[in-house]
């Protein structure tokens, strides 16, 4: 059994990938290819922001985003402190001091009272400058962009929404990768929408901000590739990647993203009061990265892995420890005191194969091995 099964999508698109495919082959127009510029439309559109910018990978995305804000030595930049390495890594390869924040168990995305707890407690500090705020829409389920977005109202901060793996999701229809003043997604190939390598783009309704984000993908250009007028990078998605995804983002809007909810409530219906299943919030839709279940303490969890992996069934920790406790960020000396969630979760969190091609059978035989009360 697959975890996320990309031979199954590969099979059931074969002929319109193959023929996209050898179509860039055949015309070696590998960068900046016309399917580039088609794919970014398509992205807006689905999306609903004004402009969309594609780069080289989601933790690029969010790196051109805080450069493009001049994020630097100096300021604060809050994330949550369950989330992938990317999201605390971005501002601290900038020189910002990441501040991680508690996450609420429910939907395992960014507490509110946590982010202007530690907004005050910056102030009151005098030291750094609070400056963006990152929520991620974790495991496809977009995080509370509204209160969030009126505490960085408030205290004069920028968005930036992390959403490499809420790419599909909305709260009342609205779509994740809006909600940010910037917002950026990846297309690694285990995200909701992924490509055949590293892709991943940044969305903005801001002309100016789109222009910034525009050159800092290419050296900084101005004028033209040769007139560099700023420091950026060399971050670009494939003419490949591009063709890829506009062949799979087709197949994700039309089907993939309803099918991969189906899957979720048959989970859902299968699994209730068994475990802890995933909570949605009413009004917000999931794209369901991940589907991830609670378990009551980590021998529990690490017997039901263990389980699973006997009877043949992958299974996943996302996320093993929290960001606050990874050694690259030892100097900053965060307490574990100030995360009792995400250290909870850390223990007792395991997320089953997941992906719209799983049929009931299959979820089926993943719900019958797994029977604790
Ligand atoms: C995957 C991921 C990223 C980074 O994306 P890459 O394309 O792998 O660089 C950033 N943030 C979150 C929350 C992710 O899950």
């Amino acid at each position: 059994m697959e975890y996320r099964d990309l031979k199954a999508q590969y099979k059931k698109l074969k002929p319109e990938m193959d023929s996209a495919i050898s179509e860039i082959i055949e015309n070696s127009n590998y960068i900046s290819g016309r399917q580039v510029g088609e794919l970014e439309e398509q992205l807006a559109a689905f999306i609903g922001a004004k402009h969309c910018i594609s780069c080289g990978n989601g933790t690029d995305a969010l790196m051109i985003a805080l450069m493009a804000w001049g994020i630097g030595e100096g300021d604060a930049v809050f994330v949550p402190d369950f989330t992938f390495f990317s999201t605390g890594e971005a501002p601290a390869v900038l020189g910002a001091v990441p501040i991680f924040l508690d996450v609420d168990p429910a939907t395992f995305n960014m507490s509110i009272p946590a982010l202007e707890c530690a907004v005050k407690r910056v102030i009151k500090d005098g030291k750094l400058k609070p400056k963006v705020v990152i929520p991620v829409d974790l495991f496809g389920l977009p995080a509370e962009h509204e209160a969030i977005r009126s505490i960085a109202e408030k205290y004069g901060m920028a968005v930036l929404e992390d959403g490499a793996q809420g790419f599909g999701g909305n709260i009342n229809g609205k779509r994740a990768c809006s909600f940010g003043d910037i917002s950026t997604t990846s297309f690694f190939p285990a995200k909701p929408l992924g490509c055949y390598g590293d892709g991943g783009a940044i969305f903005t309704d801001d002309d100016e901000t789109s222009g910034l984000l525009r050159s800092i993908c290419v050296h900084g250009k101005g004028t033209s590739r040769y007139d560099n007028v700023r420091l950026g990078m060399n971050s670009r998605l494939d003419t490949l990647q591009a063709a890829i995804l506009k062949v799979k983002l087709k197949a994700f809007a039309e089907y993939e993203l309803n099918a991969v909810n189906e899957v979720a409530a048959m989970y859902d219906a299968k699994l209730k009061g068994k475990v802890i299943t995933p909570k949605i919030p009413s009004q917000y839709y999931s794209s369901w990265a991940q589907y991830t279940i609670r378990l009551k303490n980590k021998i529990q969890r690490d017997n039901l892995q263990k389980k699973l992996k006997e009877n043949g069934i992958p299974s996943m920790i996302y996320y093993i420890k929290p960001m606050h406790a990874q050694k690259a960020f030892k100097k900053l000396a965060y307490y574990d005191e100030d995360y009792p969630e995400t250290i909870k979760l850390c223990d007792t969190v395991l997320s089953l194969p997941m992906h719209p091609y799983l049929d009931e059978k299959t979820v089926d035989v993943i719900c019958s091995l797994i029977e604790i009360i």
